[in-house]
Formats: structure tokens, C-alpha cells, sequence
């Protein structure tokens, strides 16, 4: 796509490749392998494949290349790799960048899998991990070193929401010569701001805001041509992450929406949690970029929204908070979130169950504390869902 179109062009545009049909609607290449001409040409494409010539789907696909295009440049990068899940791409990432000696240095309010591939995966295999306070500045710049390899957060953690300053960690970790791996599920593709901030990869979960919808897995990891078609590719291809072409097919589709949808669930999501700051069923109320916010202004300062999810705590612990999620009417109960379907979680029994409770303290994961991922209904009808639930709390 040349540059002068605008984002929302690149959307709908963006990675397009025809075939000599001339069909309109991005094709769906539904095929492991590709044939050769010749036996010379199969010999060619093994010593060097050119951009848009194929050998077997684990390595690339026309369908899943337009679907890396598309959204890498949409983010900034100049590539990526696409992934069968939001969990694929993290670890392939990882485990395409590190070996046994290096250090990391992550903040410790992670999806609980990424915790899992760092403190169980990575330390297995000699890595040594430092798990630390990321809205503290202070502990970024006392934890990164000279020996530190790579850095690891998600720029809004899922469930609390805390901020990152991105900018600042960035800053201190390319003056150590350290990677930072952004995983970006919660700040949403639209709202992303990690390009921005500087860091060297970005891992979205294509699970959530891209699919939209609740249908299908698929991750990507997003960075410079060097990382991406060097360590990332090789590491990916070979231990078997790539995305499916039918995947890659629904996600093309569904971004051509994605702007629209994301903007209005974001919309929704401060409407909504205007309506509930100040409840009297409620001790607290968290959106990224909303005033009431303990980091609103490095929210505010980094991106223009703070994604299509809030937290919030019924008073009165887990047996008030289970009778307002039973007497949801619009909102549904599940534990996934960016779906065009609002849906009300409770991290402390579901998603984050097994944490220990001092490590459910740590991270703010109360009995009470909702996920409330915000959907395509009317904002109106999910407010007035939430308050008559609220009531029967
Ligand atoms: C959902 C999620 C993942 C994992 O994505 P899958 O597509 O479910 O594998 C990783 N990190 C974060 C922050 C997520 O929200």
C-alpha cells in the first residue's frame, strides 16, 4: 500500500494479492503445497524464496501473507509472522530469542500463560527471569542491566489494567541494548501505541479484537524485516505455529471492520464507566484512560483510548459479586474478551483460579474484581444490564 492512504484504507486494502481470476474478495488458498514448473525451479525456491513464492503452509501461504501484510503495516512494522494462537506467537518469540544464560525482565501482572512460559519454560532451559512492579519506573531502571537480553510486558494488563510507561521502558532498555516484546492483546491494533514508544516486537492475540466475533485463534508477531524474517520466521516455521490459511482468510475479512467495531466498543467502554464511577455497590472503577484512572496520564499520554475493556469491584466480596453476574441479562458470563458480545468475568474463580493468594493480593485480584470486556450491543442497554444487576448485588 503506498503511504499516502490513511489507516482504515490499509485495512481494507492493504496485502491484497489477486489471482488470475481477478476476484474481488481476498482468496482463501486452502493448500499445504505449491507445484513447480520444473525440477530447476524446485531447486531454486529451496535455495531462495522470493516475496510471493510459496513451498509448503508451515513456511508461508498467499492467504496468511496477506493477512501478515496487512495487519503488520496497519501497526507500523514492516512485517510479521502470523500464529495459530496469541500463545503461539508469545512463546515463539521467546523461545526464537533466547538461550540458556540471558536474562529477562518482565512485570509480573501477565496472562496467566505468559507467566507460565517464563517462570516454568524459560527458567527450565536456563533463563533467568526478574518479575517486577511494571507501573514503577524505578524498578525497570534498577532491574535492567548489561546482562539483561530482553524485555517483557503487556502495555495493559489483563485483568487489572494497569499502565505501562512504555516510552520510559523502552528508553531504559535499548540503553542496556535489551529487546522489548510488547504483548499488545489488551491495548487493541487501533489503540496500539507500542511502535510508537519504540519497542522491537509486538504480539497480538488476532484472537481478540481482530477476529471480534469469538470464532477463531491466531496470534501475530510484528517487528522489523531483520526479526521477523530471521530468528522469528526460522524459529516458527520449523516447530510448527503457522497460522491456518482459513484463519488467515476470516481475519483478512474481519479486519476491514476492525476500526469500526474497536472505536465503538472503546466509545462504550468510557460511557459505561462514567455511568459506574461513583456506584454505591462499587469500590472501585477502572478504564486506562479515564480521569479516576491511577495512571490516567500515561494513558492519556500514549494513546487516544485505553481499549474495550473494564475493571471494576462489587463491595460485599464474592458472594455479592456472583449474584450481580447471575442476574446479568445482556452481558454474558465467559472468561474471553473483544467479542461483539459483552462478557462479564471473574478472574479470581476463573481465569486466575489457581494463583496463590498472596500472588492474587500482588496483583489486585480480589473476590469482587469484574473483567467486563464491552460489546457491540447498544451502550445504553449494557448500562442499564449492569445497574439493575448491580442492584440484586
Ligand atoms: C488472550 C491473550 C493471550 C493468548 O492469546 P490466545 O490467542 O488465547 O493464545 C496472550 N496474552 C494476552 C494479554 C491475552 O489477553
Amino acid at each position: 500500500m503506498p503511504k499516502k492512504f490513511k489507516n482504515r484504507t490499509a485495512l481494507v486494502h492493504g496485502g491484497t494479492r489477486r489471482s488470475q481470476y481477478g476476484e474481488l474478495s481476498e482468496a482463501v488458498f486452502l493448500t499445504q503445497g505449491f507445484v513447480y514448473p520444473t525440477a530447476e525451479e524446485a531447486e531454486q525456491r529451496f535455495v531462495k524464496s522470493g516475496d510471493d513464492e510459496f513451498i509448503y503452509a508451515r513456511y508461508g501461504n498467499p492467504t496468511v501473507r496477506m493477512f501478515e501484510e496487512r495487519l503488520s503495516h496497519y501497526m507500523g512494522f514492516e512485517d510479521g509472522f502470523a500464529c495459530n494462537s496469541g500463545m503461539s506467537a508469545v512463546s515463539g518469540a521467546l523461545l526464537a530469542l533466547l538461550k540458556a544464560g540471558d536474562h529477562v525482565v518482565a512485570s509480573r501482572a501477565l496472562f496467566g500463560s505468559c507467566l507460565y512460559v517464563l517462570e516454568d519454560i524459560l527458567m527450565r532451559f536456563g533463563v533467568s527471569v526478574t518479575l517486577i512492579d511494571g507501573t514503577d519506573n524505578a524498578a525497570w531502571d534498577a532491574a535492567i542491566s548489561d546482562e539483561t537480553t530482553l524485555v517483557f510486558l503487556e502495555s495493559i494488563s489483563n485483568p487489572t489494567l494497569e499502565v505501562i510507561d512504555l516510552k520510559h521502558v523502552c528508553d531504559v532498555a535499548h540503553a542496556h541494548n535489551a529487546l522489548v516484546l510488547v504483548d499488545d492483546a489488551m491495548a487493541t491494533p487501533v489503540f496500539s501505541y507500542a511502535q510508537d514508544c519504540g519497542a522491537d516486537l509486538v504480539i497480538v492475540s488476532t484472537t481478540k479484537h481482530v477476529d471480534g466475533q469469538g470464532r477463531m485463534l491466531g496470534g501475530l508477531i510484528a517487528g522489523s524485516k531483520e526479526l521477523i524474517r530471521g530468528p522469528i520466521e526460522t524459529y516458527v516455521k520449523h516447530t510448527g505455529g503457522a497460522m491456518n490459511p482459513f484463519t488467515a482468510w476470516t481475519h483478512l475479512k474481519a479486519l476491514e471492520t476492525m476500526e469500526l467495531r474497536v472505536r465503538a466498543q472503546a466509545a462504550a467502554a468510557l460511557q459505561i464507566c462514567e455511568a459506574l464511577t461513583g456506584h454505591a455497590k462499587l469500590s472501585a472503577v477502572r478504564y486506562p484512560t479515564h480521569a479516576a484512572h491511577p495512571q490516567a496520564e500515561v494513558a492519556q499520554g500514549q494513546s487516544e483510548a485505553g481499549g474495550t475493556v473494564l475493571a471494576f469491584e462489587v463491595k460485599g466480596g464474592r458472594e455479592a459479586c456472583f449474584r450481580f453476574l447471575n442476574a446479568l441479562e445482556v452481558a454474558t458470563i465467559s472468561n474471553n474478551f473483544a467479542d461483539a458480545k459483552s462478557i462479564a468475568t471473574h478472574p479470581a474463580t476463573t481465569t486466575h483460579q489457581r494463583l496463590p493468594q498472596e500472588q492474587k493480593d500482588l496483583l489486585g485480584i480480589s473476590d469482587g474484581l469484574v473483567r467486563f470486556s464491552v460489546g457491540l450491543e447498544d451502550a445504553e442497554d449494557i448500562i442499564t444490564d449492569l445497574l439493575q444487576a448491580l442492584d440484586k448485588a
